[in-house]
């Protein structure tokens, strides 16, 4: 029984690109939250996203993926029972709605991933409290990066960690490998299988580079495709969250790509 996914492993100043990518993607959620209220619409946070990573010089990932109709925005954006893939367009956010803005670009031919999922004025104690299960169990996976050895390990205990909240993992939809390009080799789920510890399993070693992105359903982990061709959606019609973080392990431990600047760093001009 071996590892069998192909892995592209990363050197520390790829690693330092990738992250000037990942400074970008923080830059871009931090306009779009800064804009989360009731009244706004989707359309609005994208057109606003998109002029920040043109002002950037990013190229943006999402705007073109190849699909029935290729996608036509630079953020997925995906409100309630929307899981994954929401179009932005006229729709505008009202109080106690939950949503999803994941967006990605790349910087100098190296790529950056990073999803939040933002209340919308006050909402409901179950929303927040799927915000609060779906936002921790990112940082577990995170935390555990540094702790085990390989992904079927982390996605165990994320699995464990969001059932034992009364939510449901999402298994339609996972996380990827990422570097020059944004989908890459491994696949890496949020839940484990026996079949993907056996044939899709890989190690957590220095140089790796996965973006991690639970999405957790509040009934039903089932999910269907609405008829624009893109917006996946619970099959219950109860609310879904959604984090994503892109993340290297280092020889200091994982590092997280898409977080805020620290001491000295800033968003690249
Ligand atoms: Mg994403
Ligand atoms: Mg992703």
């Amino acid at each position: 029984m071996g590892v069998l996914a192909v892995v592209n492993l990363r050197s520390p100043r790829e690693i330092a690109l990738m992250r000037r990518a990942g400074l970008v993607v923080w830059g871009a959620h931090e306009i779009a939250a800064a804009m989360v209220r009731p009244g706004v619409s989707t359309g609005e946070i994208d057109a606003a996203v998109e002029a920040f990573f043109v002002q950037r010089g990013a190229v943006p990932l999402f705007k073109g993926v190849p699909g029935k109709v290729p996608f036509p925005a630079v953020c997925c954006i995906s409100v309630n029972d929307e899981v994954v893939h929401g179009i932005p367009g006229p729709r505008i956010l009202v109080e106690g709605d939950i949503v999803s803005i994941d967006t990605g670009c790349s910087l100098a031919g190296w790529c950056g991933d990073s999803a939040r999922t933002h209340p919308v004025g006050t909402v409901s104690s179950g929303a927040r409290g799927l915000l609060d299960c779906t936002s921790g169990v990112l940082e577990l996976a995170i935390e555990l990066m540094g702790k085990r050895n390989r992904w079927s390990d982390v996605a165990t205990e994320m699995a464990t960690y969001v059932r034992d909240r009364g939510f449901s993992v999402v298994e339609n939809f996972v996380g990827h490998g990422i570097g020059k390009k944004m989908h890459e080799d491994p696949q890496v789920p949020n839940f484990c299988s026996p079949s993907f510890r056996r044939n899709y399993d890989f190690e957590l070693e220095t140089g790796l580079v996965i973006a991690v992105e639970p999405m957790v359903n509040m009934g039903s982990k089932k999910v269907r495709a609405l008829a624009d061709h893109w917006t996946q959606s619970t099959v219950d019609g109860q609310p879904s969250a959604h984090f994503e973080h892109t993340i290297a392990i280092t020889s200091q431990g994982p590092e997280v790509l898409t977080r805020a600047p620290s001491d000295g760093e800033s968003v690249p001009a």
